[in-house]
């Protein structure tokens, strides 16, 4: 046996011979380093992806002192360690990001001004990772930023998908979709650890057998193996040295060739192989919030679970930590069900794997997960057919069935001779063809269980997960979602970070809830004015942006109404269509009406296979046509639909806003995070009571926040009763005039065909009560209108909006997962030759202004 041999030890750096110091020169030096020895060019004839690439690897060089620490700190302490598992992690770009978080971005603005580069224009070079569909991929990505931040070791595990979510045009005004390829020009982010790839089995059959201590065990005969590859990038913390991991897995080939096939002549049968084994990773679903039970989805899932649960093992080995405690070196957050074959799988290890007998490993199992359900919408809840299931994971069926079996019998011990709650919380649904519910095994094999709202949660207790919160009470908790403040405040919004910087000193990055500091300025005209300034400065910039992009003039004056998020019908993206008609029939009955100016803007994508969301996007494009033509508007109104929704475009639209439209059905939207992202930036708020918008508005009072709508409880009791939205057609001859303008084909060049499909739906059924809301919500706009022009009162209902929404910072998110969920303790990484950056947004003091 070969011994490995003994590492030299590691100079200690000393501060002046740092070559990854963070003072200019030394930047400065290192950019042209990394553009010639990695980039292999000279300045004269480098491209600007050059340069940002030239620059990432400079900040990669600050970030990898810090993640080689936090790693090792973290080994020798063998300390408790956050998992988070998630399908989707929705990053964003991560330059600008990494550059607040140490405390670098004036430094490196003013290296890059005094060799000729414009950093903005550096960071339009970046290809953001989309590797999520929406609020729930950008949510984890949030909560990585709050564990580095919050100095919680913790490792984000997902998928490495080659083509993240596609890029969204506009041809017609219909949605296109196009393949997102991020990885074209590389990824100076990431690090391939080939060194640490594991073996994933799919189907074949399971042979029981005796083992040599008579003990019944099971082996699995899979018919493919796949290797998942890692692929690491660093996650910086904010103003700490804790630089922690997001894993990602590639699938690969287990050979290169199946040399067997090759030899028999079948080259192409090998090549064939290969291709069908790096499928997995090849790409996102493009769904939010609906389920598609597709075979790869599948193997999707069980792919990066198996590879990240492997990993634990191994690192487990590496800590010489025995198997006996992984749920104490391990916590594993389930993000929403996609995750959840992990519960049987971590069984199937412990068992098959390491030989631990049933009851023992249960328990370490439900020790060590928690999930959390992101929807209460039918069409999201995930479940697999059995037939499905058992030929691609024949074990995890058995184990899943043997799950069943304790749970029936817990069931039946607790409530004797119910036989309906048997088959309504069995983990298969027998109703018809047989599933495997997977927030079912989601909740049994979890020790907590939370919703991602106050309202979300009480909902789930109430509906969907009733039988569950009865039978297990103490698993539920509520943790609201939130952001993080350094992404979504002090990189996209510099001036009024330096604005609030300089009033209250730069804690609140961190300390969120600082904001509420700035209440004492309200009354300041001077303040107000400067707050109010930064508003209109950057509206200009978004209508110079816009006419660059689309060629349309929007005025920065005018009240901009943005509704940015996935496309989808509970979203009601609609019902703001609607009110643009409804102000333009009011136009075109009185043109000399004095109506408040407004620029609507929407931004988002409609899932591929979504019909109804694709003919959204067409109507609001369709209207957008003839309003921003029609001489009798005047200008007055403006709407546009932005193409290719992203991080990147998100942080230019949120700090944009005066109204955020978030105007969901109320009982549908679980939480919502961009309600958040808009009230933080100084926007008010239109919306309904649900999701996180009830909690936005008990913390910025109900006199700073536009509430219409019917509540999610009237709005079952109105499907109880038997809703029939004609009743509001036929009674409110403003909505009439609207239905029947869309209807004649007015938007559509005299086609009545083409958005009949829409109408009739509204007309006839209206599941998500557009109708029913309609006159409440044309009311609160009204008031809406009105309250713009008295700049005075908006601007200090948008101040007090930014002062109060401390709470909607992701690191609090965070505390709640780590007092209530977790139990983890920081664990702060010492970096002796750390050298500070100065600057008044780089400085938590803001001391240099
Ligand atoms: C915040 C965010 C979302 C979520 O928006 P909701 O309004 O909560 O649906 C979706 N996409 C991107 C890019 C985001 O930044």
């Amino acid at each position: 046996m070969q011994t490995a041999p003994i590492p030299p030890e590691c100079p200690t750096v000393r501060v002046e011979d740092d070559r990854t110091g963070l003072d200019i020169e030394t930047l400065k030096r290192a950019f042209l380093d990394n553009l010639f020895y990695i980039q292999g060019k000279f300045p004269e004839i480098a491209t600007q992806n050059d340069y940002y690439m030239a620059l990432a690897y400079t900040v990669r060089d600050r970030l990898f002192r810090r993640w080689l620490n936090t790693a090792e700190t973290y080994s020798k302490q063998g300390a408790r360690t956050v998992c988070y598992l998630s399908a989707e992690f929705l990053m964003g770009p991560h330059l600008g990001n990494n550059l607040i978080n140490l405390g670098i971005f004036d430094t490196v603005k003013q290296a890059m001004t005094e060799l000729g580069l414009d950093l903005d224009e550096l960071f339009e070079k970046e290809e953001e990772p989309g590797l999520g569909n929406g609020g729930l991929g950008r949510l984890a990505a949030c909560y990585l930023d709050s564990l580095a931040s919050l100095e919680t070791p913790s490792i984000g595990y997902g998928i490495r998908y080659e083509f993240g979510i596609f890029d969204q045009d506009i041809k017609d005004g219909w949605q296109v979709e196009v393949t997102d390829k991020w990885l074209r020009f590389g990824n100076p982010w990431e690090v391939a650890r080939p060194e640490w790839e594991v073996e994933v089995k799919f189907g074949g059959h399971t042979q029981a057998f005796t083992d040599e201590h008579g003990n019944y065990r099971v082996l699995w005969v899979p018919d493919k193996v796949v290797r998942g590859v890692p692929y690491d990038t660093p996650i910086s913390g904010y103003k700490v040295n804790s630089c922690n991991t997001l894993r990602l897995w590639a699938a690969e080939a287990t050979d290169s060739f199946d040399f067997d096939a090759f030899n028999a002549g079948d080259y192409s049968g090998a090549v064939f192989k290969k291709m069908e084994s790096e499928t997995i990773s090849k790409v996102l679903y493009p769904n939010d919030n609906m389920t598609q039970g597709k075979i790869l989805r599948l193997e999707q899932q069980f792919f990066f679970v198996s590879c990240s649960l492997q990993d634990m093992f191994r690192i487990l080995k590496r800590q010489n930590i025995a198997i006996e405690r992984f749920h104490e070196k391990f916590t594993i957050q389930l993000n929403d069900t996609h995750p959840t074959i992990a519960v049987a799988e971590l069984m199937r290890l412990l068992m098959d794997e390491y030989g631990m007998e049933w009851d023992k490993a249960w328990s370490i199992v439900t020790s060590t997960f928690a999930y959390t359900n992101h929807t209460l919408l039918p069409e999201a809840l995930e479940r697999w057919p059995i037939s499905l299931f058992g030929s691609m994971l024949p074990r995890h069926l058995e184990i899943i069935y043997e799950i069943n079996r304790h749970f029936l019998d817990d069931i039946r011990i607790k409530f004797p001779d119910d036989l309906d709650r048997l088959s309504r919380m069995s983990l298969i649904d027998e109703s018809g063809e047989r599933y495997v519910r997977m927030a079912h095994l989601a909740c049994v094999g979890s020790h907590a269980i939370n919703g991602v709202a106050a309202l979300h949660t009480k909902l789930l207790k109430q509906d969907v997960l009733h039988d569950f919160a009865e039978m297990y009470p103490e698993k539920f908790v509520n943790v609201t979602n939130g952001v993080t403040p350094r992404r979504f405040v002090a990189l996209s919004n510099p001036r009024l970070t330096r604005l609030i910087t300089s009033k209250i000193g730069g804690n609140w990055i961190k300390h969120l809830d600082d904001l509420r500091q700035l209440e004492k300025y309200v009354d300041d005209t001077g303040f107000c004015s400067e707050f109010r300034t930064i508003k209109h400065e950057i509206k200009q910039d978004l209508s110079n942006y816009i006419k660059g992009l689309y060629d349309i003039n929007v005025d920065p004056n005018s009240l901009f109404d943005i509704q940015s998020k996935r496309i989808h019908e509970y979203k009601r993206q609609h019902l703001n269509a609607l009110h643009i008609v409804t102000l333009y029939n009011r136009i075109k009955a009185n043109p000399d009406i004095d109506i408040t100016p407004r620029t609507f803007l929407f931004g988002g994508k409609a899932a591929p296979g979504y019909y109804m969301a694709k003919l959204i996007i067409k109507l609001i494009n369709s209207i957008a046509d003839v309003v921003n033509r029609d001489p009798d508007v005047r200008d007055r109104l403006k709407v546009l639909f932005m193409k290719d929704y992203s991080v990147k475009f998100a942080q230019r639209v949120y700090p944009a806003a005066d109204l955020s439209e978030q105007i969901s059905t109320a009982g549908k939207e679980a939480s919502g995070t961009g309600n958040m992202k808009f009230a933080m930036n100084g926007a008010l708020t239109i919306g309904t009571l649900d999701g996180a918008n009830v909690e936005i508005l008990e913390e910025v009072g109900a006199e700073n926040f536009f509430l219409f709508g019917l509540t999610a409880e009237e709005v079952s009791q109105k499907k109880a009763a038997g809703y029939n939205p004609q009743d509001f057609y036929s009674t409110d001859p403003e909505l009439k005039l609207v239905i029947d303008r869309i209807s004649s084909g007015f938007f559509s060049h005299g086609d009545t065909e083409l958005f009949k499909p829409l109408i009739d739906d509204l007309m006839y059924h209206d599941q998500y009560l557009l109708f029913a809301d309609y006159r409440s919500y044309i009311d609160c706009q009204d008031r809406v209108g009105l309250t713009y022009r008295d700049q005075d009162l908006w601007t200090r209902m948008t101040l007090l909006n930014t002062a109060r929404t401390g709470k909607f910072s992701s690191d609090r998110s965070i505390q709640d997962y780590i007092d209530n969920i977790w139990h983890t303790k920081p664990v702060s990484i010492d970096l002796k030759e750390y050298v500070q950056g100065g600057s008044l947004m780089d400085t938590p003091s803001g001391v240099s202004l």
